[in-house]
């Protein structure tokens, strides 16, 4: 259970933690599971709500990086097709396995592909999810049902992982707290405290109700993904920027648009990078771009061009076109791509993962994939564990089921998300009749799921509901707005807020829902 008041109160009561964690995206959770796990006392804050950055705006693909492949990159495609079957064993009420088609237009790049991804195949060794197929053109067009088969020679199909991000994060989150770690949102750290010149702790400040705390601890890992600089500033204001922010911008349409399971993968689009439209939780989300950015905002917005590039690109391969007026949902979200002395594209700057230890003992982290974020947090425990002296004690998380894991659950089902905390959802709606009444007619969400993300997940604002514990602002935006007032009444109730709490809920999530609206 994740329970804000039961946190504090432990904030309140522990004189010094042995880890801080800054951060609750992939990173900042996947290390406060490993770290709990190895017995550590930990604590991890974030500033607004669990995954509101990066980490509830990806593809959602649990992968191995075909593109990365393609870049030479074998070690990170290795690594991440490991974590892949990790995870994909770990959490199998979050992930699926998802067949991908790259259709061919000519025969030579079908052999091409076919045998790069027979080599990617033959990386994942015994955790393959099994070997890539040469279609020919009649197979591929029943497959991927709606693209258009002007020129087309075949295609080649070939397997990978797809997973619900948020509700990872929410999993992890969970986990961590199975284990003993204490988790807190919308806590966010305002300053470093040192003695004799090291990191000995941090100020804290609750975004909810302004009061400041000061919390002790051995040492602290920031894991602020593209955010990591401004705490390396709380450090040492002279310390080198470590990251360079780039957008990713995804769209999502009705399968009308692109029916059946298969997802498709665009191997070239014009700057040399792959899109993929995906079907996910009932839609197809297609993206992304690679913008590279100056500045960075906690709710990063589309440009007009990006979303235009994928509908260009889609179009290319389909026969229905998808107008801007199609799009249900767009979301942006930043890559914290490593810093190099390379000025050119970020397309194909690196996505592994780096750790750097501050002269303060300030451990940062960033960089990495959501695929490989276990892999990330062994490292960043490993680090604060040998900086801060603690007992070694070795990690354990390969094989760690994760909260609600449950292997007889199917991803993708209504309420599979939660995995075996299901069943408490169930009885919430047989004590409740009316909370087992749908909150909007497109989509299986029922209003149990509101009083238990409040009650068990730390749902604390509107929009943790809305885009993080359920996905209906990814989905369909306007859905979320329609639902946005009930949803609000539901929260209040549980919460003990206002009427007037419930008005400025509504108000600012819609304001926020409008930039998710093309
Ligand atoms: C468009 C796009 C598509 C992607 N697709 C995939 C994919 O399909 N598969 C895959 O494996 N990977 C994918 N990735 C990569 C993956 O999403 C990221 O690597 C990962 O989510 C980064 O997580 P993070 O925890 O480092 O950062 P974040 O998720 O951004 O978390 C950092 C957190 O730190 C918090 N924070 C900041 N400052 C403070 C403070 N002062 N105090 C407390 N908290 C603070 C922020 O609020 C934020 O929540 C994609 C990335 C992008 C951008």
């Amino acid at each position: 259970m994740l329970s804000r008041v039961l946190s504090i109160e432990e904030l309140k009561k522990i004189p010094e933690w042995d880890i801080l964690v800054i951060g609750g995206g992939a990173t900042g959770l996947g290390i406060a599971v490993d770290a709990a796990q190895r017995g550590f006392k930990t604590l991890l804050v974030e500033k607004n709500d669990f995954a509101k950055g990066t980490s509830s705006r990806s593809t959602k693909l649990v992968h191995g990086g075909v593109r990365y492949l393609a870049q030479g990159n074998i070690k990170l495609v290795v690594e991440a097709l490991r974590e892949r079957g990790y995870l994909l064993a770990n959490a199998p009420h979050l992930t699926r396995v998802q067949h991908f088609i790259i259709p061919a237009y000519g025969y030579f790049q079908k052999w091409y592909y076919g045998i790069g991804l027979l080599l990617y195949d033959l990386l994942s060794n015994r955790l393959s999810l099994g070997k890539p197929s040469l279609l020919g053109k009649n197979k591929v067009l029943k497959l991927l049902s709606g693209i258009s088969g002007k020129g087309l020679k075949g295609g080649v199909m070939y397997t990978d992982g797809q997973f619900d991000d948020a509700r990872l994060a929410i999993s992890l989150g969970l986990t961590a707290a199975d284990l003993g770690a204490t988790l807190l949102n919308y806590m966010a750290v305002v300053e470093l405290l040192k003695k004799d010149g090291k990191i000995a702790g941090a100020k804290l400040t609750d975004e909810l109700t302004a009061t400041t705390y000061e919390v002790k601890s051995k040492v602290v890992i920031n894991a602020t993904g593209v955010f990591v600089d401004s705490i390396l500033d709380m450090d040492d204001t002279a310390s080198p920027a470590a990251v360079m922010p780039s957008q990713g911008v995804h769209v999502v349409v009705s399968k009308d648009f692109f029916p059946g399971e298969q997802a498709l993968m665009i191997p070239k689009t014009r700057d040399g990078r792959v899109l993929f439209a995906v079907p996910w939780q009932g839609a197809v989300v297609i993206g992304t771009t690679d913008t590279p950015l100056d500045q960075i905002s906690e709710e990063p917005s589309a440009l007009d061009e990006e979303i235009d590039f994928i509908l260009d690109h889609f179009n290319q391969y389909s026969q229905k076109k998808i107008a801007r007026a199609d799009v249900l949902s767009v979301f942006a979200g930043l890559r914290p791509l490593v810093k190099t002395s390379n000025t050119g594209s970020t397309a194909f700057a690196s996505r592994d993962h780096t750790i750097l230890v501050s002269p303060s003992n300030l451990i940062t982290i960033t960089g990495g994939k959501w695929t490989t974020y276990r892999k990330m947090a062994k490292d960043a425990v490993n680090n604060a564990a040998f900086v801060a002296k603690l007992p070694i004690v070795k990690c354990r998380t390969r094989k760690l089921r994760l909260h609600g894991y449950d292997p007889q659950i199917k991803y993708g089902e209504p309420l599979s998300a939660y995995g075996s905390d299901a069943i408490q959802i169930r009885k919430l709606m047989e004590e409740h009749p009316d909370w087992g009444s749908k909150l909007h007619p497109h989509h299986d969400h029922v209003k149990a799921e509101v009083i238990w993300a409040v009650r068990m997940e730390m749902a604390m604002q509107l929009e943790d509901v809305l885009a993080r514990r359920l996905r209906i602002l990814f989905i369909d935006a306007a859905a979320a707005i329609a639902v946005a007032p009930e949803v609000a009444s539901l929260m209040a109730l549980e919460l003990g807020k206002s009427a007037e709490w419930e008005e400025e809920q509504v108000g600012t999530f819609v304001e926020v829902a409008k930039g998710y609206l093309p």
